[in-house]
């Protein structure tokens, strides 16, 4: 029975399937992790300077609820690029969480349909869910593509929102142009919000990203720096969409997270000027690693960006064979953190060659053993 304190907003979900592997992650000596979301790499030093710059100087105060000019400015030269002639209106949030948080309350009344695609990243229906809404599961087992006829016979005339986030999280799936295309058209045709989770836009390595916004300029545009420059504790993201969502969100923001951290603001400006594609074609090399490790002893469809694999289990439940990874002192999560499933597991290769290496060859040697 929880405290009768509690308020059922918080009681309609759990996070005990993270926790559980957390804290049996903490219980083991020299684990081999590959359950981390997060890069391995650290922030470049030119952002750390101008963080510590920002503090030294004084810069620690509130900032504006849209965050400062000098970024926005320079966030908004680069979504005007990218999506030529959109009426669109841009501010900085607290990381991308932030902007979710912000987007699914301004958009979902209770009893609202909200689409998200099984599997989904962990926050997306206890989000819906805290808003009153009710998240509909489209099923793109398995090989994690978006079927735009299977979301058309999922829609209702409750149906609100569509979640959608490429490249995904925990699949690694970049959804192809046709796939993005169809499902911003769709969007569009049928009045129905649509949310891009664009946190790992930078994350692909076969071919291009593709924004649905490009296809639906009232696609309202969520995105980060956590992931793009290891910043992930910086809580720095923004979100660009129609000004009068965007007008909502803000006033939203301004009573609750009321700006993003300060300081950190002008690390993000001096984070812009730096190029990643260094520790992009590193991340490109470590999925090839990992799809050529597990390719004779796994049924895995290869991902296309992130950096996250989403292998079948090859015995068992996922949950059983996790349990039995984790005996070996190998750390990932079962797919059913993510999915109404439980066949698959996340594997993240945002890890050392030889921590990749290690995890490899325990994956190997469980996978034959009860074959
Ligand atoms: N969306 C997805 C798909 C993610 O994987 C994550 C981080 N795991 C986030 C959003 C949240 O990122 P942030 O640190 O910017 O809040």
């Amino acid at each position: 029975m929880p405290h009768r304190w509690i308020a059922d907003r918080v009681l309609g979900f759990d996070s005990s399937g993270i926790r559980k592997v957390f804290d049996l992650a903490a219980k083991i000596r020299d684990p081999v992790n590959l359950s981390i979301g997060q890069p391995h790499f650290d922030v470049p030093a030119e952002a750390k300077q101008a963080a510590i710059d920002a503090i030294s100087a004084g810069r620690n105060g509130y900032s504006v609820t849209q965050g400062i000019v000098e970024l926005r400015e320079k966030l908004e030269a680069r979504v005007r690029a990218d999506l030529p002639g959109q009426d669109r209106q841009l501010f900085v949030t607290s990381g991308t969480s932030g902007g979710l948080v912000l987007a699914v309350m301004s958009l979902v009344n209770p009893g609202d349909e909200v689409i998200v695609f099984d599997p989904y990243f962990v926050m997306y229906a206890p989000l819906v869910g805290i808003c009153g809404g009710v998240a509909v599961a489209v099923d793109t087992y398995p090989d994690f593509r978006i079927d735009v006829d299977r979301v058309r016979e999922c829609l209702t005339p409750r149906t609100k929102l569509i979640l959608f986030n490429s490249p995904a999280n925990p699949t690694g799936a970049v959804a192809g142009e046709d796939e993005v295309s169809a499902l911003a058209v769709l969007a569009l045709e049928r009045d129905i919000a649509l949310v891009s989770d664009e946190i790992y836009r930078e994350f692909c390595y076969d071919a291009p990203f593709v924004s649905p916004a490009r296809f639906n300029p009232r696609t309202l545009v969520i995105d980060g720096f956590s992931k793009t420059y290891g910043m992930t504790g910086w809580r720095l993201g923004f979100a660009h969409g129609p000004p009068e969502v965007i007008e909502q969100m803000l006033k939203l923001q301004q009573y609750t997270f009321v700006c993003a951290p300060h300081p950190l603001q002008w690390a993000g400006v001096a984070a812009m000027d730096l190029d990643m594609r260094g520790h992009i074609d590193d991340y490109r090399r470590k999925r090839d690693m990992i799809v050529a490790g597990l390719v004779d002893d796994y049924e895995l469809t290869c991902p296309g960006g992130a950096y996250y694999a989403f292998p079948r289990a090859p015995w068992g439940t996922a949950s059983e064979f996790v349990a039995a990874a984790i005996h070996e002192r190998l750390l990932i999560l079962p797919g059913n953190i993510f999915s109404s499933r439980d066949t698959h597991f996340r594997i993240s290769y945002a890890a050392e060659d030889t921590v990749i290496e290690r995890g490899i060859e325990i994956l190997c040697a469980l996978a034959r053993r009860r074959k």
